[in-house]
């Protein structure tokens, strides 16, 4: 092992979970009788990773390889059929009808004519020149090449992608999904089909083992890898006779934080506005809660005129709140009768405070909890 970095969670957590003696270093090509003193066997010794459970093998494979690569499914009429079934299903799940598709490593474009049969709008991309002549004769337009995290493909940003039989080859995992991510629409979708790492183990099959496959996925790491490069598993299963692990993805939404980002001054001012409201009427505000959300919306707010502080919590009280420098007191304060409003910051436990205003203190004050604004909480029961 030369080293024990797991292809996708990138620790080196890898171990030799099994070794097969005596195995093809190149599984496409026959040799000619004049060529077989060529031939080399190799031990091919299978990599687990620990920590996430991946299973993979070290390249062995001269960078070329797939240049000139040719594995054709064409002439079986139970994968012709299987391919139909799989493109039509994929484009009318997610509406691909008129849309554009890519498919990553199309081969001989058999697989774009069942795609376009389904009323996608197809290319591709395929490294081999001797597929790319064939799906080139079919009619499509195809580039050459690799995916890597940085490559802006022809013609996209595309609606969809597939990518089948591709990803167990590919050394570099991240890269290739990312860059495919970084060629895809908002609200994308994809399909991603490998050989089923569950069917090797089940059937026993040390031959499903081979220098051509660097990656071998169940259906749980290739969810993994698929989410740690932004993707959403939306369907995920074994087909074919559960030779392949299928998934179907969405290309994941980022979260936005423009809205909360705004809402640190909007809340802050409408805090600042209503307590300076009641004071200047010469009322008494306060506000329940001296812990994490209340603490960073009073240092936020720039709250420091407030009237009182109160915390359930008889560790707060009599200490002061960092930023604020407000004193924290006990809350049977406020059954005396003396404040006007109560702002309630202890989200979680909002509910029980309430309850515990109005029917232990009986607060006929006005009760405001913090959402997106200031809300004005409505009695939970009359008073
Ligand atoms: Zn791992």
């Amino acid at each position: 092992m030369k080293n024990n970095i797991c292809r996708v969670c990138s620790q080196p957590s890898l171990s030799i979970v099994m070794s097969v003696p005596n195995v093809p270093r190149n599984i496409q090509r026959l040799f000619s009788f004049d060529d077989l003193h060529l031939d080399r066997a190799i031990n091919l010794e299978v990599l687990g990773c620990s920590r996430c459970g991946f299973v993979q093998i070290e390249p062995l494979l001269e960078d070329e390889y797939y240049d000139d690569y040719l594995m054709t499914t064409t002439h079986s009429r139970q994968m012709q059929q299987y391919q139909a079934r799989q493109a039509r299903d994929f484009v009318q799940r997610f509406g691909l009808v008129g849309k554009s598709v890519k498919e990553i490593g199309c081969g001989d474009g058999s697989y774009l004519d069942h795609l376009r049969d389904a009323g996608a709008v197809v290319s591709g991309l395929e490294p081999s020149m001797r597929f790319r002549e064939l799906a080139v004769g079919r009619g499509y337009e195809v580039e050459s090449g690799y995916v890597d995290a940085q490559r802006q493909l022809e013609g996209g940003p595309y609606d969809g992608f597939v990518t089948r039989q591709v990803l167990e080859h590919v050394p570099d995992i991240h890269g290739f999904l990312t860059g495919i991510r970084l060629n895809l629409k908002p609200g994308a979708v994809g399909l991603i089909e490998v050989p089923s790492l569950e069917k090797a183990l089940i059937d026993r099959r040390f031959y499903d083992f081979f220098p051509d496959h660097v990656n071998y996925f169940s259906l749980r790491s290739l969810r993994l890898a698929l989410e740690m490069n932004g993707f959403d598993v939306v369907d995920l299963h074994h087909d074919m006779l559960g030779e392949y692990n299928v998934a179907l993805v969405t290309v994941a939404d980022s979260p936005s934080f423009d809205r909360v980002a705004t809402t640190v001054s909007t809340l802050g001012k409408e805090l600042r506005e209503i307590i300076a409201q009641y004071r200047s009427q010469g009322k008494k505000v306060a506000m329940w809660g001296a812990g994490g959300k209340g603490l960073s919306v009073m240092a936020a707010a720039g709250i420091q005129d407030l009237d009182l502080l109160v915390d359930g919590d008889p560790h707060k009280q009599g200490l002061f709140t960092p930023v604020s420098h407000l004193k924290v007191e006990a809350p049977s304060i406020l059954a005396n009768g003396d404040f006007a409003a109560v702002v309630i910051t202890a989200m979680a436990y909002r509910n029980e405070i309430e309850l515990t205003l109005r029917d232990e203190y009986k607060f006929l004050g006005d009760i405001f909890v913090l959402g997106h604004h200031l809300e004005l909480s409505q009695p939970q029961k009359p008073i």
